[in-house]
């Protein structure tokens, strides 16, 4: 049981406490809870088998210690099993929607009859809601937007939940004797920031103990398909796995047409076809008039590896994160593919969070957590006065945080410690703190939190303001969306991203999977134009580190390379870039 596992046991008990009306501070302590098992760097799960030893860190109390002890000797916390016997289900369900906290929930359930998510819709159409103290039209239209968001992106999810599922389910069968070659395929592989079902793909000796194997996973809630060549199975989260077992000779063929995208694979087969070939999951193959080549024994041109494959449709070797028809075909064939920005090459994150504000290390924690990623440089940037609920910085607060950095960087001689801030941009584009408190910081990450429904015209010139402050460096999360969560603000891209490179500013993509902000797509153009791009990790705790992968991906997927990406430059380039402007 990871600790992240044990951290959503205490989120959950939290919600429910609350949504019952629970002492507010026992509310807080579960959630302190959660929020240090998160950061945690031991395994709670481990420290559990020893005498005092859960008691011993900060923020988990005597009885928590007790609850994590008999979750992970019995699988079940006895307590959180009699609260959820107290609430409807289906209120927890509606927990995940953006926008409804557990006091909303609370009040919707016992003054409006609300139990689910279809009671909910059911509400509001009717009305009757409007009725409710604090239910204004305005309230209302947000959570029936909300609902509907979460809604359409039913049944996909996001691809900082599919990849370590995914990594798992490799790991897995790689163990399983007589498998050959594993590999995870389709969307995933693809790095798109969301995921519909999670395709790996398998070569194995024996098919049939593969495909027993792969049933055996733990965490299976239902086996949907059990065919010769394909088991599909659906875990507890709900996610939909697919198992593929293929012959080893064709596995780079199969692999291609797995990974798609359709749009991309489509281009290969006409291509194929221009040379009288035909491609399919098995090879490509001579076209000899007839269909199914792979069951007429005719001896595929090229099968084995997806290198075979590209090279006999005299193309050069095509990232995944760029197989989506967006030019990458007419560039394989001139072998003008960008050279992707890599995972090696970040050695620098820019925007970072201690328990300044709401992080959960101190700033030698999170010094010694870039440290361990090998980084050269590590920007301390918490929050400004203005996001209050982020606990924010007053300008006092943060002239002696400012000071606390400085030492930390003093006594530091391995890495680039700086003292910045993640400064709020209020809704008309000013910075939450005055010029002269600026002045004290070495970088400014000026990032969008409230205000995120205004029109594209306002958000376009809100976003536009902030780039052209003389102190503003990167453009943290531009638009503020969360992936199945919420729209964030819709600017003129084309607009912001002119600015930013007018004014040297790097565009974030913040690596949070929840966010990946940019997006794809932007990062795409802002590239095309020429403007620098930082991929950050919004670390809040030392996990988040590993947000990295997800932020490369999302950079891969709009052509980004390392002389693009701020954070891959030398610590001497980077150190002047910050100062330059
Ligand atoms: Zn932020
Ligand atoms: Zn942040």
């Amino acid at each position: 049981m990871t600790n992240a596992d044990i951290a959503r046991r205490f989120e959950e008990f939290a919600a429910i406490l609350e949504i019952l009306g629970a002492n507010k501070f026992k509310v807080i302590a579960f959630q302190k809870v959660a929020r240090t098992l998160d950061g945690m760097a031991d395994e709670a799960a481990d420290l559990a088998k020893t005498k005092g030893a859960l008691e011993a860190i900060d923020g988990i109390g005597a009885s928590s210690a007790e609850k994590i002890r008999e979750l992970v000797t019995t699988g079940k916390i006895a307590e959180l099993d009699e609260l959820r016997a107290k609430v409807p289900a289906g209120l927890l369900d509606l927990l995940g929607v953006s926008g409804l906290g557990p006091k909303t929930i609370k009040l919707l359930w016992e003054e409006g009859g609300v139990v689910d998510r279809a009671s909910l819709k059911a509400k509001l159409a009717t009305g009757e809601l409007s009725s409710l103290p604090r239910m204004g039209e305005k309230t209302l239209k947000n959570i029936a937007e909300s609902l509907a968001l979460s809604e359409q992106s039913a049944g996909r999810i996001r691809l900082g939940e599919a990849m370590p599922i995914a990594e798992f389910v490799v790991a897995h069968m790689e163990r399983v004797p007589g498998v050959e070659r594993v590999a995870y395929a389709g969307s995933l592989r693809r790095g798109k920031e969301t995921i519909g079902d999670i395709d790996v793909l398998c070569a194995a000796k024996d098919p049939q103990a593969a495909h027993a194997a792969f049933r055996a996973l733990p965490d299976i809630a239902k086996v949907l398909v059990s065919g010769e060549t394909k088991t599909s199975v659906v875990t507890n989260r709900g996610v939909q796995i697919d198992l593929r077992t293929l012959p080893l000779a064709s596995f780079g063929a199969a692999l291609m047409y797995f990974t798609g995208s359709k749009e991309h694979n489509v281009k290969l087969r006409e291509r194929a076809i221009a040379m009288g070939c035909r491609l399919n999951e098995y090879g490509l193959f001579p076209d000899d008039g007839e269909n199914a080549p792979q069951h007429r024994g005719v001896k595929p041109i090229a099968a084995a590896t997806e290198e075979d494959v590209f090279r006999a449709l005299k193309l050069a070797w095509v990232p995944p994160e760029l197989r989506e028809d967006r030019g990458e075909i007419p560039a394989a064939e001139k072998s003008a593919l960008p050279p992707l920005v890599q995972l090696a090459d970040l050695k620098a994150d820019l925007h970072a969070h201690t328990r300044a504000s709401d992080g959960v290390m101190t700033i030698e924690e999170l010094v010694a957590a870039a440290r361990a990623k090998g980084f050269h440089t590590i920007a301390v940037t918490d929050h400004s006065k203005a996001s209050v609920q982020a606990n924010g910085l007053s300008v006092e607060r943060l002239r002696e945080h400012v000071c606390a950095i400085r030492a930390v960087a003093a006594s530091t001689k391995d890495m680039n410690v700086l003292a910045g801030s993640e400064v709020d941009i209020l809704s008309d584009g000013r910075l939450d703190y005055d010029d002269e408190t600026l002045a004290l910081l070495d970088l400014v990450v000026a990032s969008p939190h409230i205000a995120l429904k205004q029109s594209p015209a306002d958000a376009t010139a809100r976003l536009v303001r902030a780039i052209e402050h003389p102190k503003v460096r990167i453009l943290g999360h531009p638009t503020g969306r969360i992936i199945n969560g919420r729209p964030g603000l819709e600017p003129d891209m084309k607009e912001v991203i002119r600015a930013a490179k007018a004014n040297d500013v790097a565009l974030e993509i913040n690596a949070n999977p929840l966010r990946l902000d940019l997006r794809d797509t932007h990062v795409k153009a802002a590239v095309d134009a020429g403007c620098l791009i930082a991929i950050d990790c919004d670390a809040h705790s030392r996990e988040h580190f590993e947000f990295a992968i997800y932020g490369i991906l999302t950079g891969r997927r709009g052509w980004l390379t390392k002389e693009q990406c701020v954070n891959c430059w030398s610590q001497e380039r980077l150190a002047a870039w910050i100062g330059r402007k």
